[in-house]
């Protein structure tokens, strides 16, 4: 009885996140970057939407999603126990269908300086806005979300656990967790803003203490940097691994001239009340019908 009890602990703490099964010596080199200064560029554009008063949004939601994967490459590493998906993998099928519902209805996805804008009070953006965001850098970005969005002038933000990235190119096994190459990362540089999710902090102690939680000043602030160093020096945005995070990790992005960061409490963003150190966000769960979604973004037929 206790080993069964003990057995589905260390089962629902397994599903409950992504593991950072790389070994620290295959971790992108901390004094490199990823190259993508050119191709990012976009990211800076501040566009002028043109919305009457009458049409400005007064909120906006974030959205949340990890791992975007095809029904037919679906097996066990994406499942609980109870044979439910686990909650960080989507289905590819219901992706489309709520990106499609986005374009549908005339959505327009933000970037984050726009979205930084907003909620400091200095752009309207229409009340059909919503922002996507992509957790811990899956291969999956560049293989099923980066086509469907390109193909209805969406963009998103990747937050990525930057030593997760490889510098070679390597055969995708579905079965496994897998993150970006320097590859993927050019092709879908037009699509994605790259922001930091840690350089190799997207761990817990063995007290099952998220590092950013648990460790020092010293050793989080460099691991961040170390990120921001493999990002070229980008200080956009950052979003805590677990949405673990208190005053001492704010400080220190504040130290580091990050401009905001991201947490999971589902909320929608609203400026004024919004702290632009805790953006709330809503995450896609794997169960979530086409209603669930729509209520998710505050749509209104
Ligand atoms: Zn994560």
């Amino acid at each position: 009885m206790k080993k069964t009890i003990l057995m589905m602990i260390g089962l629902s703490f397994l599903c409950s996140q992504p593991a950072m099964a790389m070994p620290d010596s295959e971790l992108f080199p901390r004094n490199e970057t990823f190259d993508i200064n050119e191709c990012q560029r976009w990211t800076d554009e501040i566009r002028d939407f043109g919305v009457s008063k009458k049409d400005k949004a007064e909120k906006v939601t974030v959205l949340m999603y990890h791992r975007i994967v095809p029904e037919d490459s679906i097996s066990r590493i994406h499942k609980q126990y109870n044979g439910n998906l686990i909650s960080e993998v989507i289905l590819q099928s219901d992706f489309q269908e709520q990106i499609e519902f986005l374009k549908e209805e005339g959505y327009t996805t933000l970037t984050l300086k726009e979205l930084e804008m907003f909620i400091a009070g200095k752009l309207a953006i229409p009340k059909k806005s919503v922002v996507l965001t992509f957790d811990d850098g899956f291969i999956e970005n560049t293989l099923e979300v980066a086509p469907t969005l390109r193909a209805n002038g969406f963009n998103a933000a990747s937050f990525v656990i930057t030593g997760a990235v490889r510098k070679e190119d390597y055969e995708y096994d579905p079965g496994k967790y897998q993150y970006y190459t320097l590859e993927d990362m050019q092709n879908s540089c037009d699509i994605f803003e790259f922001e930091s999710h840690t350089y190799h902090f997207h761990k817990r102690t063995n007290r099952d203490k998220a590092y950013l939680v648990a460790l020092t000043s010293d050793l989080i602030k460099k691991d961040i940097a170390t990120s921001i160093y493999n990002l070229d020096g980008n200080k956009q945005a950052f979003a805590a691994p677990y949405g673990a995070y208190n005053n001492r990790v704010v400080s220190i992005l504040k130290d580091l001239g990050i401009h905001m960061a991201f947490t999971v409490n589902p909320d929608d963003v609203v400026p004024g009340t919004t702290n632009i150190y805790e953006i709330p966000r809503r995450e896609v769960k794997p169960d979530d019908s086409l209603d669930d979604f729509k209520e998710k973004i505050g749509f209104e037929e």
